[in-house]
C-alpha cells in the first residue's frame, strides 16, 4: 500500500503550515479569533494525521528489519490525548497560564529526550549508519535543541510554580530569588554550556562524546532555573511569552534533527510569534529585551515584595454607594483585573454597564496589557460576554482620557492600576499604568486591602478620592446591577 506518498505527506505538511499562520492571523484580532482557532485545530489535526501516516508507512517498510513500535506511537498519541483533553476540559480561565507554563515544559523535554536519542541511535533517524560518526551540522543541531530544551523545561517548571502561587517550595514564591554574583554565575554556566556544546560537536570518533553532552544538559537545565528565580513580581508576563518562544525553537530544533519540515515551520511560526509577543510585553512592561533574554531583569529588592505593609486610613463604601455614584456620572470608565475573571463576573458587568448606559452614561472599558495573568486575558474575558468592542480601549488610547473622567470603577485591578510604578524603587518602577488615580472620583472593588500579584501595597487605594468596595466582584456587581434602578 503506497496511499502515503512524500508528495502527498509535502502537501499536506503545506496545508498545515498554510492553517497555522492563518491562525495566527486570526488571533490578533478578538473578532476573529474564534476563526483563528478553528484553523490553529485544522491545521493540527491535518498535521497529526499526516504524521501517524507516514509512521505507519515507515513501519511497514521497516516491518523486516523489526518495525519501528507503531503500537507505542498510537499509545503515545492517545495516552497524551486523553491526558491533554482531561486537562483543557477542567482548567478554570484564571489557570490557563500555569497550563501553558506547563505545556512549555514539556515541549522542551521532548526536544531533549528526542535530541538524546539521536545521539545515541542516529541511523534510526536517517542521520548516520552504525559505521559512520554523526555529522557536524547534525551536532550542531543537536547541542543546540538540547540547550534551548532543557532550559525551557526547567525554566517552565519555575514559571508553573510562580503563576500558581500555591507551592511552599520557595522558588515557586512570587518574590524574587536573588543572590550575590547571580549574574556573573549565569554568564560562567552559560559559557561553560557554549564550551562543553563545541566540545561535543568537534570530538572525534564514530562514539558520540557523552561526557561533555550530559554535563552541557545537566547545566542548560540548571541555568533554566537561575534565569528565572530572579523575576518575580509584575515581571512574570514577559516570561511566560518568552518561555513560548523558547519552546517553538526548541521544537524547530527537534523539526532539523527528525529532517522533518512541518516541526521547523511550527517550532518556527511559534519561536517567532513568541519572541514579537515578548517584545510587545516588554513595551507594555517598559523593560529591556535584552535583559529578558540574559534573565534576573525584575530582581526587586525583597523588601518591597510581600513586606509588612502599615495599616493607612482608607474610605468605604456599599455597592449601593457605588452605584449611586456611578448613575449620576456623565462618564465612566472600567478597569478590569485579575480578580474580575476570579469571580467570573463578566456576565454581570456587561449587565452593569448596559444599565448605566441606559441611563446615559458614557461608559469604556480600560484594558491594561498585562491584566490578568495571561496575555489578552481582559480582551478574552470581555469578549465571553459578547462586549461591543468599540467600548473596549486599548491603555495607550484611553490614558488621556482618566483626568477628565468622573467616575473610576477598578474591578478586581491592582498592579495594573498602582501609581506605585512611577517610583523608581518600586519593584515595578517604570510599568506604564492605567492612570486611574487622576479621575475626580475612584471606588475600587476588592476583597480586602490585600495586595496583588507583584505583592506591592497600592495608593490609589488610598487618596480622598477614592472609596473602596469590599467583597467578591460578581456578588458587588450584582448588587449594583439591583441599585442602578
Ligand atoms: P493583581 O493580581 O495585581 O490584583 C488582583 C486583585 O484582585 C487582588 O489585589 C485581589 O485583591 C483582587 N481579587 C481577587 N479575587 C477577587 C474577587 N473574587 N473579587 C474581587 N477582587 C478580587 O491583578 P492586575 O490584573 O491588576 O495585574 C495583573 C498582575 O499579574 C500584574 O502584576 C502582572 O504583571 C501579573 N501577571 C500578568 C500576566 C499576564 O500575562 N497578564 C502573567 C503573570 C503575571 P483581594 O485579595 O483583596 O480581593
Amino acid at each position: 500500500m503506497n496511499l502515503v506518498s512524500m508528495n502527498l505527506v509535502t502537501m499536506m505538511y503545506l496545508i498545515a503550515s498554510v492553517c497555522f499562520i492563518q491562525a495566527l492571523k486570526g488571533l490578533s484580532s478578538p473578532s476573529t479569533a474564534r476563526t483563528g482557532n478553528a484553523f490553529g485545530m485544522g491545521g493540527m489535526a491535518i498535521a497529526a494525521v499526516t504524521t501517524v501516516a507516514l509512521i505507519f508507512k515507515l513501519n511497514s517498510q521497516a516491518a523486516t528489519t523489526g518495525g519501528m513500535g507503531f503500537g507505542l506511537v498510537i499509545g503515545g498519541v492517545v495516552v497524551g490525548g486523553a491526558i491533554g483533553t482531561y486537562a483543557a476540559k477542567k482548567v478554570e480561565m484564571t489557570k490557563m497560564p500555569e497550563l501553558v507554563a506547563a505545556m512549555h515544559s514539556l515541549i522542551g523535554l521532548a526536544a531533549v529526550c528526542i535530541a538524546i536519542a539521536a545521539v545515541s541511535e542516529p541511523w534510526a533517524f536517517n542521520i548516520a549508519t552504525r559505521e559512520t560518526a554523526l555529522p557536524f551540522g547534525n551536532r550542531l543541531e543537536l547541542f543546540i535543541g538540547t540547550f534551548v530544551g532543557a532550559l525551557t523545561f526547567s525554566g517552565s517548571v519555575i514559571a508553573f510554580g510562580k503563576l500558581s502561587g500555591k507551592y511552599k517550595f520557595r522558588l515557586f514564591q512570587g518574590a524574587p530569588v536573588s543572590f550575590p554574583g547571580q549574574h556573573i554565575v549565569n554568564l560562567v554556566v552559560a559559557i561553560a554550556i557554549i564550551v562543553l556544546g563545541l566540545v561535543f560537536c568537534f570530538a572525534d570518533g564514530v562514539a558520540p562524546a557523552w561526557t561533555p553532552f550530559i554535563i552541557m544538559t545537566v547545566l542548560a537545565f540548571i541555568l533554566g532555573v537561575l534565569i528565572i528565580i530572579p523575576i518575580g513580581g509584575a515581571d512574570m508576563p514577559v516570561v511566560v511569552s518568552m518561555l513560548n518562544s523558547y519552546s517553538g525553537w526548541a521544537a524547530a530544533g527537534i523539526g532539523f534533527s527528525l529532517n522533518n519540515s512541518m516541526l521547523i515551520i511550527a517550532g518556527s511560526l511559534v519561536g517567532s510569534s513568541g519572541a514579537i509577543l515578548s517584545y510587545i510585553m516588554c513595551k507594555a512592561m517598559n523593560r529591556s529585551f535584552f535583559n529578558v533574554i540574559l534573565g534576573g531583569f525584575g530582581g526587586a529588592p525583597v523588601d518591597a515584595v510581600g513586606g509588612a505593609q502599615e495599616q493607612k486610613p482608607h474610605k468605604a463604601g456599599s455597592a449601593e454607594d457605588a452605584a449611586f455614584i456611578m448613575s449620576n456620572a456623565e462618564t465612566v470608565i472600567i478597569v478590569p483585573g485579575y480578580g474580575l475573571a476570579v469571580a467570573r463576573a463578566q456576565h454581570a458587568l456587561k449587565e452593569l454597564v448596559e444599565k448605566l448606559t441606559h441611563k446615559g452614561v458614557i461608559v469604556k472599558y480600560a484594558i491594561h496589557p498585562v491584566a490578568g495573568r495571561m496575555p489578552g486575558h481582559m480582551n478574552v474575558l470581555l469578549a465571553e460576554a459578547e462586549v461591543p468592542y468599540d467600548q473596549v480601549f486599548e491603555m495607550e488610547d484611553i490614558n488621556g482620557e482618566f483626568g477628565q473622567t468622573d467616575v473610576v470603577l477598578v474591578l478586581g485591578a491592582n498592579d495594573v492600576v498602582n501609581p506605585a510604578a512611577k517610583d523608581p524603587k518600586s519593584a515595578i518602577a517604570g510599568m506604564p499604568i492605567l492612570e486611574a488615580y487622576r479621575a475626580k472620583s475612584i471606588i475600587v472593588n476588592k476583597r480586602s486591602m490585600a495586595s496583588g500579584y507583584a505583592g506591592l501595597d497600592n495608593d490609589l487605594f488610598y487618596q480622598p478620592n477614592t472609596m473602596m468596595v469590599f467583597g467578591d466582584a460578581k456578588k458587588v456587581i450584582e448588587a449594583m446591577v439591583k441599585a442602578v434602578d
